[in-house]
């Protein structure tokens, strides 16, 4: 099999274009084409006017070898690289201890997965509630501003993504195709199979609520075992005097206690009670750098108009994305993060007393609204500094200002992005109607964020508006505040991913500090599953 790459074709081409510039770049005949299949598909829309399709493909030949040799200076002609995903252990068949892994989300799924498939039949810990109950619970805040502090956006089976637009692209370096593990036992759990071909792609939250049931379903037929409802309270920590210290098991809010040598913490960047937890029993933890700001809203036909011209509405385009960045004055970064095209913006706290805000997608990104977070980065010894913990205090501060702002009912507080530059508070809103449930407050956001972050996005809207027409138009709408954007804390671990300081722990995914997004906790949950399953053959 061969793999041609930069394969460029226009945005109408017809199917059999495909094959026609297979046959057209190797310079043969259809009879020496075997077979032809689309490996990955990206856009070029660089040039509005003639967006261009840009494929990878993998084709069969009749004379490999001859092609290669005729094409051995090309690099977009190379034989196809066997990326399956090998397992790098297996488990005894007389298996004398289970491993644990806390967290349901895309890290503890896929480390319970590969220990699964690698026979080591893990005990899955998770403090919220199956899938299903646990969509009732979040709508709840959504439609009744009901808040359960234990099953909402963050907590539950599926994790912070559930409820999402399921974009499943980072910017991690993944050597070993661990991305594509990822993605492949998505599809296997019903993901749409174009996410294997699609550069940007995204599954929508719909269909992730079904596939974290599959995916349930396949860890379980292997003899995983879920405990839902079950919040790891403690840890059972072996601190004999001069010995290192190992976990030797957790302890559950009803005082459950489970003994394992082999812990996996894929607890997420709001399990914050948890984080205090693990600082209390002497595991190393310290402050990590994350951002904060709110999430904008723009006319969906706005944003696909900027990027893609006339091609606007072009089914294979979609719609539109966007990533910004401005670099203040202040000497602040102002980016925008986790855009959601065609979405809706979501409550997302998991605390009473607090407004958090998200988005998320449908698979359609069908909604007329495009929404972003627009977020200021910033550091722990420079913004909020003592110690590892005053991330969480930080956050505290202005999720309860945005809860007052709103009105202290789950609303949340907005401003027309006019007002906001202009610096004053809003008392209505224009013809752009915002998403967020249970409903938003006019008023002025400037008390929901410290003065060099409101100072900062102020200038970086603007510039925004240099790069998107319109991004600043005066009725575009800002809701506040996007402040769980990654974890406010690292659990450091070491070449083993173990605990720095706590052997038999295995801190992972977006709340240990070592992902951020859906495709990178699931790769770092795949590591850890090797960690643990290595280590579990060593001792
Ligand atoms: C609304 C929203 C939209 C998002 N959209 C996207 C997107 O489109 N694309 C993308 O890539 N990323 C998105 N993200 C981010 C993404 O969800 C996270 O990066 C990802 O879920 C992190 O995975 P994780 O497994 O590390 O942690 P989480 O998904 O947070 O999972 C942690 C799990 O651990 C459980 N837990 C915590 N503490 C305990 C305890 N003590 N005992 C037992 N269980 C515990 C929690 O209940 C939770 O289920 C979004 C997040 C949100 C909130």
């Amino acid at each position: 099999m061969l793999r041609l790459t930069e394969i460029k074709l226009p945005l109408d081409h017809p199917p059999e274009a495909i094959a026609q510039a297979a046959l057209a770049r190797l310079k043969i005949t259809p009879k020496e084409l075997l077979s032809c299949t689309v490996f990955r598909r990206a856009h070029d829309a660089r040039k509005k006017a003639s967006i261009v399709l840009i494929y990878s493909l993998d084709v069969e030949v009749k004379d490999e070898a001859g092609i290669l040799k005729r094409y051995v200076k090309d690099v977009n002609v190379k034989p196809t690289p066997d990326i399956d995903y090998k397992p790098v252990a297996k488990a005894p068949a007389n298996l004398k201890s289970r491993p644990i892994v806390i967290g349901a989300g895309p890290c503890g799924l896929f480390a319970a997965l590969l220990l699964a498939q690698m026979g080591f039949k893990p005990i899955i810990l998770e403090r919220g509630k199956v899938v299903r109950e646990r969509t009732k619970d979040t709508w709840g805040l959504w439609r009744k501003s009901i808040l359960n502090t234990e099953s909402n956006v963050q907590y539950g089976e599926g994790g912070a993504g559930t409820f999402s637009d399921g974009k499943l692209y980072s910017q991690i370096k993944d050597p070993r195709h661990l991305g594509r593990k990822v993605l492949t036992e998505f599809v296997k759990a019903e993901a749409p199979p174009e996410i294997l071909i699609e550069a940007h792609p995204h599954i929508g939250t719909f269909r992730l609520v079904k596939m974290v049931e599959n995916m349930r379903a396949t860890i379980e037929s292997l003899g995983g075992e879920y405990r839902f409802e079950s919040r790891v309270t403690d840890l059972d920590v072996d601190t004999h005097a001069n010995a290192t210290r190992h976990v030797r098991g957790v302890v559950l809010a009803d005082g459950t206690h489970i003994a394992s040598d082999h812990v996996v913490l894929a607890i997420g960047h709001s399990s914050r009670d948890t984080f205090q937890m693990l600082h209390d029993r002497g595991v190393y933890v310290e402050a990590k750098p994350f951002s904060i700001g709110f999430r904008i809203e723009h006319p969906q036909s706005l944003i696909d108009v900027a990027r893609f011209g006339p091609s606007a509405g072009n089914p294979i385009l979609g719609a539109a994305d966007y990533k910004l960045v401005h670099h203040a004055k202040n000497g602040r970064d102002v980016y925008s993060f986790c855009m959601c095209p065609g979405g809706t913006v979501v409550a997302a706290t998991s605390e009473e007393n607090r407004v958090v805000t998200n988005g998320m997608s449908q698979y359609s990104r069908a909604e007329r609204n495009a929404n972003a977070g627009i977020v200021v980065g910033i550091t722990p010894e420079v913004d909020y500094p003592g110690g590892p913990l005053a991330g969480v205090d930080f956050q505290r501060i202005w999720e309860s200002a945005a809860f007052i702002a709103g009105g202290s009912t789950y609303a949340a507080p907005a401003q027309r992005v006019g007002d906001f530059i202009a610096g004053r508070a809003s008392t209505s809103l224009g013809d752009i109607i915002p998403s967020y449930k249970p409903g938003v407050t006019p008023t002025d956001l400037s008390s929901c964020l410290p003065d060099y972050a409101i100072s900062a996005i102020r200038e970086a809207l603007t510039a925004f508006g240099r790069q998107i027409k319109g991004y600043d138009m005066p009725d575009a709408v800002l809701t506040g505040v996007e402040t769980r954007t990654s974890s406010p804390i690292r659990i450091k671990r070491d070449e083993s991913l173990q605990s720095l300081n706590t052997k038999g722990l295995f801190p992972a995914g977006e709340g240990a500090g070592y992902a951020g997004g859906i495709l990178s906790a699931g790769v770092d949950g795949i590591k850890i599953a090797e960690a643990v399953a290595l280590s579990m053959l060593a001792s």
